[in-house]
């Protein structure tokens, strides 16, 4: 979006201030910078909401908890992680965001994840308020035992905190279906049944058909309509590269597969691998039991397809027609973008959170590249999980049909939303529409509710 002068004033004066008091937090300042741009101009325009201060008070969170988890290793030794669950605002709903187990996660990490999960949330149309939380635990090269002791021990402390129609957290990277069940089941031990109290569980336990699939397909159904919204297009017949190997870039992976695209890449932290010929479903299922497995690499994938494996790399350089970041924040920088734009990249659709950074993003919204920021095209997986909370508290559960038809229903709608609030001239800026789209359900929600 070209900002007026005035306007870009305004956000830096809001910005220094906000500085000023998060000096340490890099990843919060910049997401809530990348909202400032877009929403702090709009909310001067509505007197009701400039008068009720919305977004300063959007930028402080109901309350952020942080405390010690310490837990056996297995060889005896005491472990001590640090826990965090940040719960933003329940303005619209329960407090609603996953848990991250990954040694970079601080206060700032789960602080712009909260932050954004507002935003998110909010574009469901769902009754969400938002939260995220988790660990700086590393899974990777743990066992199960020593995972499941860990969960416990975290539960020890979040269970004081969580509950249903309160707080209801869920997975995020390194918290899969796995770790939902020892965290509730250690709810359950020390509570009682209270299936609305964590979403993302298997089956038996109460979840719902679809969510281990819905943030990936969301992310593809999000991506259809920007192309046919834009270009009139689908997908049939692209090429596109995917980041990341977790939950997420499986399941964006499936449904392309699925819709006729060739997935060229998949990465790890470990490096990326090429498939000139595409993605196969049967590679994927080897990839899905490869990753079952915590700190395993791609490169196992590779040697056994006989595929060329490029260790530390990223897979940006790849020329497709779409790419879809799925594994972290920040993984996609602006000599990335420059390499996509370059090789005729028409679309980013972002399945992680924040995985562009302020640079990558310039580039691609300066060069016409359909840019679907994560708080709009990632939205399916919180959107699934509110359908989660919705069939538990009914005691039913919905036939995958039905849940995938609300699936795509949801982010149709989130897309509409997005393109209401984001047409510039004759474009849609995604990022200004759903940014503006999410706050202004939040801020009358704000506004109603007085000033708390
Ligand atoms: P997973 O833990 O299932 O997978 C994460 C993937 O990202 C893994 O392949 C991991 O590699 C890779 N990865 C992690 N850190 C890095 C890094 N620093 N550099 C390169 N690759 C890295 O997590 P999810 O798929 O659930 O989450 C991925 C992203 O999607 C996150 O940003 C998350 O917040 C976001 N998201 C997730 C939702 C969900 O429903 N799960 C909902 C909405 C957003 P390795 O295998 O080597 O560990």
């Amino acid at each position: 979006m070209k900002v007026s002068f005035s306007a870009d004033r305004m956000v830096n004066e809001f910005m220094e201030q906000v500085q000023a008091k998060h000096s340490h937090e890099k990843e919060f300042l910049q997401a809530v910078h990348e909202v400032a741009k877009y929403v702090l101009p709009y909310e001067m325009s509505k007197p009701e909401y400039r008068d009720a201060k919305v977004l300063w008070r959007l930028i402080e969170p109901d309350r952020a908890i942080i405390f010690r988890v310490v837990w056996y290793d297995d060889k005896g030794n005491v472990q001590v992680n640090r826990g965090y669950r940040v719960q933003w605002t329940n303005a619209l709903g329960p407090y609603k965001g996953g848990l991250r187990f990954h040694p970079s996660v601080n206060l700032s990490v789960i602080k712009f994840l909260a932050f954004e999960q507002t935003f998110k949330n909010s574009l469901t149309g769902l009754p969400l308020g938002a939260a995220k939380g988790g660990s700086d635990f590393n899974p990777q090269g743990r066992s199960e035992d020593e995972i499941r002791r860990f969960c416990q021990a975290f539960m020890l402390e979040l269970h004081k905190h969580i509950g249903e129609g309160f707080d209801v957290p869920a997975g995020d990277i390194g918290v899969g279906q796995r770790e939902i069940g020892f965290m509730y089941g250690t709810l359950v031990k020390l509570r009682g049944y209270e299936p609305g109290a964590f979403t993302g569980k298997t089956l038996e336990l109460g979840g719902s058909h679809l969510r281990p699939e819905a943030t990936g397909y969301g992310l593809i159904y999000f991506a259809q309509e920007m192309l046919r919204y834009n270009l009139g297009d689908d997908m049939s017949g692209k090429t596109a590269v995917v980041s990341g190997a977790g939950n997420v870039a499986q399941f964006a992976a499936e449904k392309l597969i699925q819709l006729g695209v060739r997935v060229l890449t998949m990465s790890d932290s470990t490096g990326f691998v090429y498939i000139p010929d595409g993605l196969t479903i049967e590679q994927l299922e080897f990839i899905k039991q490869l990753k079952s497995k915590r700190g395993t690499s791609l490169r196992q994938f590779a040697e056994k397809f006989g595929l060329t494996f490029y260790e530390g790399k990223k897979p940006w350089s790849v020329p497709a027609d779409m790419a879809f970041p799925c594994a972290t924040q920040n993984e996609l920088d602006g000599d990335d973008a420059k390499e996509l734009v370059k090789n005729g990249c028409k679309l980013v659709a972002e399945g992680a959170n924040m995985p562009s950074t302020p640079e990558a993003i310039s580039i691609f919204l300066e060069n016409g590249v359909l840019f679907g920021p994560g708080k709009a095209a990632n939205a399916g997986g919180v959107a699934v999980s509110g359908l989660e909370m919705a069939q538990n508290a009914q005691r039913i559960q919905w036939t995958r049909e039905e849940v995938d038809n609300k699936l795509r229903e949801i982010m149709r709608n989130i897309h509409e939303q997005a393109v209401e609030f984001g047409k510039e001239g004759n474009t849609i800026n995604y990022i200004r529409g759903a940014n503006i789209a999410g706050y202004d359900r939040v801020a009358r929600a704000f506004v109603n509710l007085g000033v708390i």
